[in-house]
Formats: structure tokens, C-alpha cells, sequence
């Protein structure tokens, strides 16, 4: 089977988050089970290190609303996966990859161009598998312009949102970039919106994690967007994402001090906390280490651990280290902390793939008290490396977490429901607590976490499934 998968970020040619990895592991894992994948994405600056492995395909002319627009087509071989670059310099070689007036111009454009690029193909694919609202308005734009042409007449469409909050809303007079008269399919609350789009025309939905699915359903955390879910329900489906073992596995990543695996991660994980807390000059170097990687957003939760940690500091002997960056009031929050507790708290400012694996390896506890999250990677990567989740019970950390249970020793992490500091830093304090006072069920723990499989085959065959459905019907 053939999918055209279009995706506005593919790491390693572009990353602002978990997009650009699933962009990335989704066509490779599928690929490995016999798909045919071949992926779409935007030229956009940066991409010009990798152009001397491009080749040129071809160069196509796309008219919408007043515009009209050159785009050029190159082709990389990623890994074995056809990679094809749409490229416009205007457009998409900017210093970011989002967030200008003309958004809504660009990834029309690069909606556009992902369905013109069809026309070039031997034998068209079954589906286009589309990625957020950056490319939710191709099922509307197949429907209306490409149909009633042989090569796009049985295209089939999957739209998966990796994140529900960010929808492509745009004033109504970009209406005119779809090339129809007005119609209520793209619009919302008297706004166009790029992802509702995609919700209504797409053949079948779908979401990072089973859990998030339902969620979404819901006015809490639908994004105003529950109704329309709500509408096509029936093809809405939660498939829970997966992490790259070639990338995440303490067994082999060359980034850790010491490899470590089920028979030797007692002795071995603690080579890696002690070289990493003596690289920081941390005062204690036994007390429990207790780690956060990620975005600086509101999201993540955040606003939790600014009432909590600082008691937590005073009350525990535990030390913090913080990688990321994001809002400025989050840093700020976090450099405090660190110049008030020297020798307890390390705050790195910045992207750092290298450290991030040092932290996964050598820490004890990994928070991730998000608000929402859709799948969440961090907690699944902090498991494999025996580093013990304390997470809110939403979206995927509900299904990849299970919460510790003292009366019967099982569990995966600690996990609470209620958004209050007061219960985050109870479970908190809870898992301080079993680490300081019983290394013997901490063990048992950390190998249950390492135990778990959230591998990119998993979900392959999950997204292979619903391809069938798909193309079944
Ligand atoms: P989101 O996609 O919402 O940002 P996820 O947990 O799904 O959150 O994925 C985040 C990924 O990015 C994880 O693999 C995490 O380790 C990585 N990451 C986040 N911030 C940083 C950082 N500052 N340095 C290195 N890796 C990071």
C-alpha cells in the first residue's frame, strides 16, 4: 500500500516537537512493515545543508484566492524513506517555521502543493495520511478541486493530531484560499480554522493515545473543537505513539557514561547519576535526583511545581535538574530556584539531545505533571531508562503510566488526578519517600518501568490497521 504522508516538521530537517519525531519514526516503522511511504514537507531554511543529496523534481505553478505561486520539488532519500521537499523561498525560508501573518497563505500552499504533487506520480497513493492543521485542509481541497480526476478520484484520508490546541485559526478573509465559494466546512466560530477542516472531511481521525481520544470528546479539553469530534466519533481513533529504541535504549546510547539493562541497571544507573551529579557539583550525591525535559509551557504543568518544589527542597533532601526552555516566567522561576539552592538545583537553559539522555539515565524521578498531553514521549523514555514517572492522570500519561499501589507492589510510576499543588507534591513527597526508605521496592519499580513496551513497532502495526480500515471501508 501507498500513503503519502505530509507533515510540516520531519526531524532531522525540522523540529519545534513531538511532530517532528513522528514525522520522522512514523514513515520509517512503516516502511519496515511494507508500506510504501513517501513523505512531504516544506523546504525551509536550514534544509539547504542537505540539498547537495536532493535531487530535482519538478516545478509546478499553484493558483488560490489571488495568489499564485511557484513551488519546486526535491527529492531525498532519507533513510530509505522518498522524502520530497516542497520548495518557495518566499514562503518558507524564514527564521521560524511558524508564527507569521501569512501562515494561513503558506500552509494552504504547502497543502496545495502536497496534492499537486499527485499529479507527477506513476500510480497515485491509497492515502494521504495529513499531520495537525498545517496540512488539515487537504481532504476539503481534495474533495472540492482533485476529485473528478482519475489519479485523485479513490484517495482515501487520515488526519492524526498530535495536539488539539493548536488549530490554524485565521481571519474570514482567507476564506478565499480554499478557491470556493463560501462554506461552513472551514469555518468556527466566525474564524477559519485549518484543523475542524480536516475534522470534517478527513475519511477516518486520529489521536496519540487512546485516552487523549476520549478526552477530547469532552468540553474540558476539547479545544472548542468537541463538537465537531463529537460528530465523527465513530471515526476517531486514540493510537499511542511510540519511542525510537534505536535512539532510547540504555542498553546502547553511546550519549550515557554506562549502558546498563534488567540484569545490571542497579549498580550501572547509579555510574550514570554519579557522573552527572559531579559534573553539576550537586552537595549530595546519593540523595534522590529528580529530573524535568521539556517545553517551558503552560501545558506541561509547570505552574504546579512552582508551588511545590521550593517546600519540597526544604522539607526533603532531594535535587532537582531542569532542562528546556519556553516562557520567560517559567525560566525565571527555575533560575531562581537554582541560584537559591546551589549544589541542589541545576537549571539548563536550552535544547541539549546529549544531556537529556544523561538525565533520563542518571535520575531517580522524572516529573510530568502536564495539564493536557496528548501522548507524551518524556515519560515513556524516562521508564525505559528506569527513571520513575510522577505524572497527572491525563491523555497518554493515563495510559502509559501505571500508578504504584503500596498493598499489592505494582505499578509503573505515581500518578494523582486533582490540578492542585498540594496533591502533586503529596504524590511527590510519596515517591521521595518509597526511594529513601525502601531501595528494595524502588528496584522492583524501576525494572517494572524498564519492562514496559512502548516501541515504534507497536504503533506501526496499530497505524497499519487502520490504513486497512481505511482502505477496506
Ligand atoms: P511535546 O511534544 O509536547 O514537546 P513530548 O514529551 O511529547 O512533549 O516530547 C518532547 C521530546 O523532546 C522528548 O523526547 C524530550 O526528551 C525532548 N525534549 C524536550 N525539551 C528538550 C530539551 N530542552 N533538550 C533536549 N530534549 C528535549
Amino acid at each position: 500500500m501507498k500513503i503519502l504522508f505530509v507533515s510540516s516538521e520531519v526531524f532531522p530537517f525540522s523540529k519545534t516537537g513531538g511532530l517532528a519525531d513522528m514525522g520522522n519514526f512514523l514513515p520509517k516503522s512503516l516502511k519496515k512493515i511494507g508500506y510504501q511511504m513517501i513523505v512531504v514537507t516544506p523546504y525551509y531554511k536550514g534544509i539547504e545543508k542537505y540539498h547537495k543529496d536532493m535531487e530535482y523534481v519538478f516545478t509546478r505553478a499553484i493558483v488560490f484566492g489571488n495568489q499564485r505561486e511557484e513551488v519546486h520539488y526535491y527529492k531525498l532519500d532519507n533513510d530509505g524513506v522518498e522524502t520530497i521537499f516542497v520548495q518557495n523561498q518566499r514562503f518558507f525560508e524564514r527564521d521560524n517555521y511558524y508564527g507569521y501573518n501569512d501562515d494561513a497563505m503558506r500552509f494552504i500552499l504547502f497543502s496545495y502543493a502536497a496534492l499537486e504533487f499527485i499529479d507527477s506520480m506513476d500510480i497515485p497513493p491509497h492515502i494521504i495520511h495529513c499531520n495537525d492543521w498545517q496540512s488539515a485542509t487537504i481532504p476539503y481541497l481534495l474533495d472540492e478541486h482533485y476529485r473528478m480526476w482519475d489519479k485523485y478520484r479513490n484517495i482515501h484520508t487520515l488526519l492524526t493530531i498530535h495536539n488539539l490546541e493548536h488549530q490554524g485559526v485565521f481571519g474570514l478573509d482567507k476564506a478565499q484560499y480554499f478557491n470556493r465559494s463560501f462554506d461552513y466546512t472551514y469555518t468556527h466560530f466566525n474564524s477559519i480554522n485549518y484543523l475542524k477542516t480536516g475534522i470534517e472531511r478527513a475519511t477516518k481521525i486520529n489521536t496519540v493515545s487512546p485516552n487523549y481520544r476520549n478526552e477530547i470528546l469532552t468540553q474540558e479539553f476539547g479545544f472548542t473543537l468537541d463538537g465537531a469530534l463529537n460528530k465523527r466519533s465513530s471515526d476517531l481513533i486514540g493510537i499511542l505513539n511510540g519511542i525510537d529504541f534505536e535512539v532510547f535504549d540504555p542498553r546502547t546510547d553511546k550519549l550515557i557514561k554506562e549502558n546498563y539493562n534488567l540484569s545490571n541497571f542497579i549498580s550501572n544507573k547509579a555510574i550514570n547519576k554519579k557522573d552527572l551529579v559531579t559534573k553539576f557539583k550537586f552537595n549530595n550525591k546519593n540523595a534522590p535526583l529528580i529530573s524535568y525535559i521539556g517545553r517551558m509551557a503552560h501545558q506541561k504543568g509547570i505552574y504546579l511545581m512552582e508551588h511545590t518544589l521550593e517546600r519540597v527542597l526544604n522539607e526533603t533532601n532531594a535535587n532537582f535538574i531542569i532542562l528546556g526552555t519556553g516562557d520567560a516566567h517559567y525560566e525565571n522561576y527555575f533560575k531562581y530556584l537554582e541560584d537559591k539552592y546551589q549544589g541542589r538545583v541545576l537549571y539548563y537553559h536550552g535544547y541539549n539531545e546529549p544531556l537529556a539522555h544523561e538525565i533520563y539515565a542518571a535520575s531517580d524521578i522524572f516529573l510530568m505533571p502536564s495539564l493536557f498531553e496528548p501522548c507524551g514521549l518524556g515519560q515513556m523514555i524516562a521508564m525505559r531508562y528506569g527513571t520513575i514517572p510522577v505524572v497527572r492522570e491525563t491523555g497518554g500519561l493515563k495510559d502509559t503510566v501505571e500508578p504504584y499501589n503500596e498493598y499489592t507492589n505494582k505499578g509503573t510510576g505515581f500518578s494523582f488526578y486533582d490540578e492542585h499543588p498540594e496533591v502533586f507534591k503529596n504524590i511527590l513527597m510519596n515517591a521521595i519517600n518509597l526511594y529513601n526508605n525502601d531501595q528494595t521496592r524502588w528496584h522492583q519499580l524501576m525494572r517494572r518501568a524498564m519492562r514496559n513496551d512502548f516501541g515504534l513497532e507497536k504503533m506501526a502495526l496499530e497505524y497499519s490497521k487502520l490504513y486497512k480500515i481505511i482502505v477496506e471501508g
